[in-house]
């Protein structure tokens, strides 16, 4: 175990008569005692719904709940918190953007470009949207190590792109994609970039000024905050164009019979009563990772998928797919001869978790010409000896069905 891994109270169980090892953290992450004990305070000690009430209890919540958003903005480098609009998660987060923004701007003649490496969140609600619009998707080509080669790209992006949209990291192969440049590329065109950033956000510092994107979508549960909340950060002169997708309690200005009006940024895309614990929960996490150190994360995270790629490579049989460089977080291999089922479930007879599937891609498991793959992924609670479990536990999946 680490030094973070002792924070994590999950971490410390035996899982089938073995120590848990936890590599699936690219699925969702686990929580250190800061977040949990923040959302057991909140509703120990302030419960109340945010917004309404003149008491105490109400205005503590909306101040955490409001403290939270600028602890998210300055994470992010928004430039304000009317950029930040609190979801369920990076899928709401997208399809608002594919709903509120792209279908009613896009038409027949206009083209969508993403990459065919994108997870279902990032792929299918702009499906829907062409379908709806008339307007054209296209996809990147992909190098055959999973990267893009941004001269190729650039040819795609066309002054009928309107939007293209990109995970910043790749959910399977880890690939960490240019979307600084694709930016100023889209731009040039006079299109919008949305980006995916599920798996970025939680592993290195997003800066959404310096990146320039229009819009970025992330989780909290991917970054050590509890599931049910996420954020959609757009610029404010595109969300404020834009019209919410729920209409109800909470977003609502003025209210007659025939005519009603919304609130300003972002309250306008907050229908009902939010995910007031979770965004408290998500404020808590930021503080910890902050506290850690974005740079010290990074590092962390790199060096260790790194060593995995290296120690999973020395296995004979196994194959390993995705960049040998400059990617984080994931590992995504499949072994000779053994269904990736079989391989999780071996390792899981072991203590360690890993996830086996398409892994909600599978567009991209057809481009690797496979059905499916086992992934291995890390976080900051890992460490070698995490990785070196796994390699003997695929030791062991090869004597055991060889
Ligand atoms: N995009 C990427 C790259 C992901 O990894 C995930 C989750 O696995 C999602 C989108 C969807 O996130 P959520 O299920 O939290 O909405």
């Amino acid at each position: 175990m680490n030094r973070y891994a002792k924070d994590f109270p999950i971490l410390d169980q035996n899982v089938n008569g073995h120590p848990l090892v936890y590599l699936d953290s690219a699925a969702t992450s686990q929580k250190p005692f800061a977040v949990i004990d923040a959302v057991e305070r909140y509703y120990k000690e302030n419960n109340s719904n945010v917004h309404r009430g003149v008491h105490t209890l109400g205005s503590r919540a909306t101040d955490q709940y409001e403290g939270a958003r600028e602890k998210v903005r300055r994470f992010i480098g928004a430039s304000s918190t009317k950029e930040i609009v609190y979801t369920r998660g990076t899928t709401t987060s997208l399809n608002l953007v594919a709903s509120s923004y792209a279908r009613s701007r896009l038409q027949a003649g206009d083209e969508i470009v993403i990459s065919p490496s994108e997870h279902h969140s990032n792929l299918i609600p702009w499906q829907q949207a062409a379908k709806a619009t008339g307007a054209t998707l296209k996809y990147f080509e992909l190098e055959p190590d999973g990267t893009l080669d941004l001269k190729k790209a650039e040819a795609v992006i066309t002054d009928r792109t309107k939007l293209v949209a990109i995970a910043y990291v790749s959910n399977s192969l880890g690939t960490i994609f240019p979307v600084k440049e694709l930016a100023a590329i889209v731009h040039r065109h006079g299109g919008v970039l949305v980006v995916d950033g599920a798996q970025a956000v939680p592993h290195f510092k997003v800066d959404v000024q310096d990146l320039d994107c229009d819009f970025l979508a992330f989780s909290g549960h991917k970054m050590m905050a509890p599931t049910g909340i996420g954020v959609l950060y757009g610029k404010e002169s595109l969300l404020e164009q834009m019209e919410p997708m729920e209409f109800g309690g909470e977003m609502i200005d003025h209210v007659d019979l025939y005519e009603s009006t919304w609130k300003e940024l972002p309250w306008k895309f907050e229908g009902g009563t939010p995910i007031i614990a979770g965004a408290i929960g998500l404020g808590a996490a930021i503080d910890y990772l902050e506290q850690v150190g974005m740079d010290v994360v990074e590092a962390y995270d790199r060096d260790l998928t790194r060593y995995a790629l290296e120690r999973l490579s020395t296995l004979e049989g196994v194959e390993i797919y995705g960049p040998r460089e400059n990617r984080v977080g994931s590992v995504l291999f499949n072994v000779d001869g053994v269904h990736p089922h079989d391989v999780a479930t071996v390792l899981d007879a072991e203590g360690i978790a890993v996830r086996a599937g398409h892994h909600c891609c599978q567009p991209l498991m057809r481009w690797l010409e496979v059905s499916a793959t086992a992934r291995a992924s890390f976080y900051l609670y890992n460490d070698e000896a995490d990785v070196d479990r796994l390699v003997a536990g695929l030791q062991k999946t090869k004597e055991y069905f060889g």
